[in-house]
């Protein structure tokens, strides 16, 4: 494999608290050193004016593989990591069949293997069928490379399923991510408030995510299982959570969405069904309150929630067309405007919720530059202003809100394993 030389870039590695000029050498598909003067390499890369920083890591995504490859495959999905900045994804496992046995989990691995862009992990079903009734084989699927458990689409209602898949998932020191939706006070299109009232559509109130969360919180608390809430969306949720690790419960995580940081209920007067996700766009004082919740550290980690629709299908009226939207190819510079941009936080933390925090969640040994690390790589420009266009994604969907949109910091290079898998 030829080595790269990574020259005059800011080395930002938040695993060892590491921000100066230097210079990256790659060799083998290993960080080989950072330094000055470190000699010739096959390939050179001038990275001034940019920040090189440890391949950035997005645990929440959704690649349609198998049973709708016509909205998104492993490959189409890797590809829009790789142009994201991404080097290594998680993908859940409400595909058709779900990833719920080890069949599936092989499936995923050796396929992300084939194409060989970023690397993609699989996330294995809580339960069978994603049903909510069963435990899945979480054992059997851990040990073939499944690196969390989640029923996302759906939370597990029943609580004493949810307390069995704590209690096993325990075992492992896996850990399980929860969808956090009360079934019975869902069926809405989009955040019960004021604006649903006005536009008369149905919706998903507040309290549908906070109970589940305080439900798992109280199961969960003399087990210590590890548990992670995906997709945090509401005020009371994030002070949830704070409550939580102030009590000691170290092993609770929460993660957020781009566009919970950006856009709120509002927008969903215009009916375009780009606004529609679950959860739902909530208000300006949840959206405050997220933003507060990564300032002070309630919310570990930053994730996109990619959700890859057909277009026909996102073309139905509002309360029947799907939920989600792609996220992968944006995320980098829609955070940077959410949080860095208004001084909310630093780059280097930034990059520490885009990188080494999923990694210690999902236990992947990533998120690093230390010397002999995976040579997982990505180079970001933070002035680089550009338009998000959803027409030259790699994706195989163009469900984005953010099309349109005006942003600044834009990754130049992404380098898995060694290798320059994109490049702008
Ligand atoms: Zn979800
Ligand atoms: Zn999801």
């Amino acid at each position: 494999m030829p080595s790269l030389l990574i020259q005059h870039g800011t080395i930002l590695d938040p695993s060892q608290k590491l921000e100066r000029k230097a210079d990256l050498l790659l060799r083998d598909g290993r960080i080989a050193s950072i330094g000055d003067d470190l000699g010739k390499a096959d390939r050179v890369i001038d990275a001034a004016g940019c920040f090189v920083t440890p391949g950035l890591i997005d645990i929440h995504v959704h690649f349609r593989e198998p049973g709708d490859e016509e909205e998104e495959t492993i490959a189409s999905g890797a590809a829009a990591a790789v142009a994201g900045g991404f080097t290594t994804v998680c993908c859940m496992p409400n595909t058709k069949p779900p990833l719920d046995n080890e069949a599936q989990i092989e499936f995923v691995c050796r396929e992300s293997q084939r194409v060989g862009l970023a690397n993609v992990f699989p996330v294995g079903a809580i339960t069978k069928g994603r049903e909510g009734k069963e435990l899945a084989e979480i054992g059997s699927m851990h040990r073939r490379g499944a690196v969390a458990f989640s029923d996302d689409g759906v939370g597990v209602a029943d609580p004493s399923v949810m307390r069995k898949a704590l209690q096993y998932a325990k075992m492992f020191d896996t850990v399980l991510m929860q969808h956090c939706e009360e079934p019975s006070l869902s069926g809405g299109a989009m955040h019960a408030g004021l604006v649903s009232t006005t536009l008369g559509l149905a919706g998903i109130p507040a309290e549908a995510e906070q109970l589940m969360i305080s439900r798992d919180l109280l199961l969960n608390r003399t087990i210590g299982c590890r548990y992670h809430v995906q997709h945090i969306s509401t005020a009371w949720s994030v002070e949830l959570i704070r409550q939580a690790k102030r009590d000691g419960q170290t092993w609770v995580t929460a993660e957020v969405a781009p566009h919970h940081l950006l856009l709120t209920d509002e927008t969903c007067r215009t009916f375009d069904t780009n606004y529609k996700m679950n959860p739902p766009l909530r208000t300006a004082a949840d959206l405050k309150a997220c933003i507060a919740g990564v300032i002070d550290g309630t919310i570990d980690c930053l994730a996109t929630d990619h959700a890859p629709h057909l277009a026909e299908e996102k073309e139905l009226e509002f309360q029947f067309a799907p939920f989600g939207i792609i996220g992968l190819e944006g995320a980098l510079a829609l955070y940077a405007k959410a949080l860095v941009e208004p001084g909310h936080i630093p780059w280097m933390k930034l990059i520490e919720m885009m990188t080494g925090r999923g990694a210690r969640i999902v236990k992947l040994d990533k998120g690093t530059l230390r010397e002999g690390a995976d040579a997982d790589v990505t180079i970001i420009d933070p002035n680089r202003p550009w338009t998000i266009d959803a027409e030259q994604f790699r994706s195989f969907s163009r469900n984005c809100p953010f099309h349109g949109s005006q942003v600044n910091a834009r990754p130049t290079h992404t380098i898995v394993g060694g290798e320059v898998k994109w490049e702008l």
